[in-house]
């Protein structure tokens, strides 16, 4: 434990951050870092509590009290041995996790918790600027060969575990570069691709290799075609790590107007756009009135998205109502709690409104969207229910669903003929003995493929216990981390 009376001496102290106004005009990331200074100091109100929830609220069970003493006592290398030990991505959850450590924080339950996510982040930042974070390639090659299907967070995971431990790792990814939805999907403003393209160097050094532009059992815009047949003879393992890409839709009267779209046609395509790239008739919000119906990350980023191309006006509906501003602490603690979330994309302007049911886009008369009617909602034996006479109307030229996502797309997993469960997920489970196998020989599933959706975290961790699934099939033991 760093300093004992660290936590009575010291206030949380966010990270420095530039305001909504000034950043609004630009796509870069917006949240330094903490000082060498600063850290320490943060680092110091971790209370050493004796049980550290935290560790069991993060997904990679990352060690944070260790890490918190290490920079603390300014040992930044030790520091980032132990982050590294437990998470391969730290520069991604140290930016865009929703840190369910902090909710587990036991400093939390009376005061501000730990800011654990700073100094994540600082770690690895730091560790990246020092030139501490290097290739780690095997010195042995086992002579096997995994293929994996899927470059987010989970198929980076298994790949850099699997290459690490002397398999022969190739990633199929059908977009034009590997990252996942944290390349197509998540705004550069919150994770700029740069962090991602040093990684895939690392693993491309670590012995990894990328074929993007290579749809798996898919046809698939620009990308070239390979079938599960031929896969499953050229590799002694595959995984399953597609992710879920299936959005939900709202099948109302009017969905079929120009300029109602899924986010997830109109969030990759100013990632593109931003990576240099031309697109043709880009969704764009300049000037537009914008209805960005649901209100999770996805929504979120939508908005501020929206703002940054120079929306009119943006409006966030959500289905259920506004949850309470703070949770009920002993009820709830260490679990993550449902309350009012105001991410920085809200913060930089909308009109945020709840317990709205969206019932039909209305026509410009030349086929596009102009506005939207909708009604007030209340709950009613646990359903949504319609209030009568509360009809409104609100101008809307462009409407971004952001509603969640169902399952991952099917024609894939068909090709492997793989087991399903109700949900259209890949049936596996995540035990320590057999999981992340399927019922197909040689065939394993990790990530938002097998769990649904879900967060970054959970896929780094679902990659790195696949890793040890498959590591363990092909060579009968495995030294890797579970
Ligand atoms: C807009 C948005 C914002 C989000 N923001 C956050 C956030 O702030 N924090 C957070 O923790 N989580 C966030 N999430 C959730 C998080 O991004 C996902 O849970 C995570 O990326 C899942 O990782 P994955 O590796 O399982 O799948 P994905 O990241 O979805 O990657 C799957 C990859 O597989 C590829 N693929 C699929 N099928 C094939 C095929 N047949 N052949 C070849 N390639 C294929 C896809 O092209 C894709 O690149 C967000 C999600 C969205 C949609
Ligand atoms: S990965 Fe997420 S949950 Fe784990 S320590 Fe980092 S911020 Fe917390």
């Amino acid at each position: 434990m760093g300093k004992i009376t660290g936590f009575l001496e010291f206030q949380r102290l966010e990270e420095p951050h530039e305001p909504p106004a000034d950043r609004k005009h630009h796509w870069h990331e917006f949240i330094q870092h903490l000082s060498d200074e600063d850290a320490k100091v943060q680092a110091a109100r971790c209370m050493d509590c004796g049980i550290p929830f935290c560790q069991h609220g993060c997904p990679v069970n990352n060690i944070i009290p260790d890490w918190n003493d290490l920079v603390y006592k300014s040992d930044w290398k030790k520091a980032l041995d132990s982050l590294l030990s437990t998470n391969n991505f730290p520069e991604f959850t140290g930016r865009i996790c929703p840190a369910p450590c902090e909710a587990a924080c036991t400093l939390g339950i009376g005061d501000n918790p730990v800011g654990i996510k700073s100094l994540e982040h600082k770690i690895i930042d730091k560790g990246w600027e020092e030139g501490w974070v290097v290739p780690q390639p095997p010195e042995h090659m086992t002579g096997k060969r995994v293929a994996i299907i899927g470059s987010g967070p989970s198929g980076l995971a298994a790949a850099q575990q699997l290459a690490r431990t002397g398999h022969a790792v190739t990633v199929f990814e059908k977009n034009d570069r590997p990252g996942g939805l944290l390349r197509y999907g998540i705004p550069d403003f919150k994770l700029e691709k740069s962090h991602i393209d040093r990684r895939v160097q690392q693993m491309q050094a670590e012995g990894v290799t990328f074929r993007c532009n290579t749809a798996v059992a898919l046809t698939w815009d620009g990308a070239a075609s390979i079938s599960a047949d031929d896969l499953v003879a050229e590799f002694d393992a595959v995984v399953l790590a597609g992710g879920s890409e299936t959005p939900r839709d709202l099948p109302i009267p009017g969905r079929e107007l120009d300029g109602v779209h899924f986010a997830l046609e109109f969030l990759p395509q100013q990632n593109h756009v931003n990576a240099g790239d031309k697109v043709r008739q880009q969704i764009h919000a300049s000037g537009k009135h914008v209805v960005v119906i649901g209100g999770g990350d996805t929504g979120s980023d939508c908005i501020g998205t929206s703002n940054r191309q120079g929306a009119q006006s943006v409006a966030n509906f959500e289905l259920f109502p506004m949850p309470p501003e703070h949770e009920n602490k002993p009820l709830i603690w260490p679990y993550w709690p449902l309350k009012l979330r105001t991410s920085s994309s809200h913060e930089e302007g909308c009109l945020r409104d709840w317990a709205i049911g969206t019932k039909r886009f209305n026509d410009d008369g030349h086929g596009k969207v102009k506005s939207l009617t909708a009604s007030r909602l209340k709950l009613e034996h646990g359903r949504m229910v319609e209030i009568p006479g509360t009809d409104f109307d609100v101008p809307a030229e462009l409407i971004l669903l952001a509603m969640g996502f169902v399952s991952p797309r099917q024609s894939m997993l068909e090709a492997f003929n793989v087991e399903r469960t109700p949900r259209g997920t890949v049936k596996a489970t995540d035990d320590i003995i057999n999981g992340y196998r399927t019922n197909v020989d040689k065939i394993f599933a990790a990530g938002d493929m097998r769990r649904g959706q879900s967060l970054v975290v959970w896929g780094i961790r679902e990659g790195r216990q696949c890793a040890r699934a498959v590591d363990e099939y092909l060579m009968g033991y495995s030294e890797l981390p579970r």
